[in-house]
């Protein structure tokens, strides 16, 4: 276990960013200077409950963030400050709700049954002027920018200095590219505990921000910044493996149509607990209003929106909600770039546990372009039309509820009912278009 104040004293940290994500994914923090490190390390930084965003009342007493000292991050742009994932806890209690605990309660549990998650996700995000309403680099401007070698020269400082920072930070970063939108941008690394997979998400998110800020231009995981073009998704590649994390359990022959695409039985039950709780759980891994201009879109600029829109799954085929692309594991490509890097994983255990438990059935596989030929397909539910229409099908999964945590579902559906009653409030242009002179 990391001695947070010895870490500061090694490498010359002057101050801790001891760091929460809240209900919307949004980070907070307290910067502590190194000096006062080792109560905070024990008690936490302490914050007003209500201005966390985690559904408290100004009445409540305060939060403690409590450092978790194994995720310590140096920053490797600002090396006097270091990083830290901190866990809420009130009253000597963890914060039901608090997306961090969520993610590790649902760890636990699958533990419990013998099985480790291990996850990686597709951050896509967008460079743009710092104003957030344009695509920063003018000459990239091709109806077909992917992997466009011009353009992602263009932004190679940028690129680069995030992959050399990833290089560094040991997360095993592996190929960079210009992505299917104009202004796009993609950066993998290695899969890992789905743990590990938040804590790095969410850093990632901070880092690729605050450099791009670094460099006078402002990155956007915004689901779809820009009207007509392809949104950010953040796909998450799932496999599910003994507790020692040495055997894939996922890799196997169920027989039938799982076992074809290297599926075993408890692969095929995870994934059936994914469909099954698809509409509901996209509450989850599309939760803004925006969201819903990515999946359910009409065709983009590049002629392919690359986002789902029905409740289908097959084998390496991009045009489905889920992708098998080899065995032992599978893609999950609804989530995008607003999904909260601890309740996207924390969902797909909830689901893909539920499933396990019920023996849950994937049902069929489409081995069809779902762009050209899903009105064919008449028996798989649509996703989602819109947030109410997600939050409503949430609430309505009484087994995903109470898998993700009775007082956590509670908050984030109140949360988001408030956020979408603040939408539908707000008077749009687009009304008094339609609507003048009827
Ligand atoms: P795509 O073809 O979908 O664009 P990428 O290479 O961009 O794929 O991303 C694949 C992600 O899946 C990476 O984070 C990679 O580490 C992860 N991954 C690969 N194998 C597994 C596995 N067995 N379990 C979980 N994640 C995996
Ligand atoms: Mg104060
Ligand atoms: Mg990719
Ligand atoms: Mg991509
Ligand atoms: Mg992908």
């Amino acid at each position: 276990m990391t001695d947070l104040a010895a870490f500061a004293q090694e490498k010359g940290v002057k101050y801790f960013m001891i760091s929460f994500t809240d209900l919307f994914g949004g980070q907070r923090a307290k910067l502590v200077p190194a000096q006062a490190i080792a109560d905070m390390a024990e008690e936490g930084a302490g914050f007003a409950g209500f201005a966390t965003w985690l559904d408290m009342t100004p009445a409540h007493p305060d939060m403690l963030a409590v450092p978790d000292p194994e995720t310590v991050i140096q920053l490797p742009w600002k090396p006097e400050v270091a990083w830290v994932a901190a866990n809420c806890v009130m009253e000597g209690e963890e914060v039901e709700q608090a997306p961090r605990n969520v993610l590790r309660k649902l760890i636990r549990e699958a533990e419990a049954e013998g099985l480790r998650v291990k996850t990686g996700v597709e951050a896509e995000f967008f460079l743009l002027t710092p104003e957030g309403t344009a695509i920063s680099d003018e000459a990239d401007t091709a109806a077909k920018p992917c992997y466009d070698q011009q353009a992602v020269m263009r932004r190679y400082d940028v690129i680069a200095e995030i992959c050399d920072y990833m290089l560094e930070l040991g997360w095993g970063p592996y190929q960079n590219d210009h992505e299917d939108a104009n202004g796009q941008f993609e950066m993998n690394w290695e899969f890992d505990d789905a743990l590990v997979t938040a804590d790095r998400h969410s850093f990632f998110k901070f880092m690729v921000k605050s450099v791009a800020e670094k460099h006078g231009l402002r990155a956007t995981f915004m689901p779809k910044p820009i009207e007509g073009l392809t949104g950010n998704g953040c796909h998450a590649h799932i496999s599910v493996w003994d507790t020692s994390g040495t055997t894939n359990a996922f890799a196997g022959d169920a027989g039938g149509q799982i076992g074809e695409v290297g599926l075993s039985e408890q692969g095929g039950h995870f994934l059936g607990g994914i469909m099954k709780h698809a509409e509901a759980l996209a509450a989850i891994t599309n939760p803004t209003v925006n969201s819903y201009k990515r999946i359910n879109a009409p065709r983009t600029v590049s002629g392919a929106t690359w986002a789902p829109n029905t409740v289908t799954w097959t084998g390496n085929n991009r045009t489905h909600m889920v992708r098998v692309p080899g065995p032992g594991r599978f893609e999950l490509r609804l989530p995008d770039g607003a999904a909260n890097p601890y309740l996207l994983q924390a969902v797909i255990i909830a689901a893909g546990l539920s499933g396990i438990r019920s023996k849950a059935d994937p049902g069929p596989r489409y081995d069809i372009d779902m762009y050209a030929e899903g009105h064919t397909v008449t028996d798989a539910p649509r996703l989602p039309l819109n947030m109410l229409d997600a939050i409503r099908s949430f609430d309505a999964d009484d087994a995903l509820k109470e898998m993700l945590g009775a007082a956590f579902s509670a908050s984030f559906i109140k949360k988001k009912r408030e956020e979408w009653d603040s939408f539908v409030s707000h008077f749009s242009n687009w009304e008094r278009e339609h609507t003048l002179d009827i």
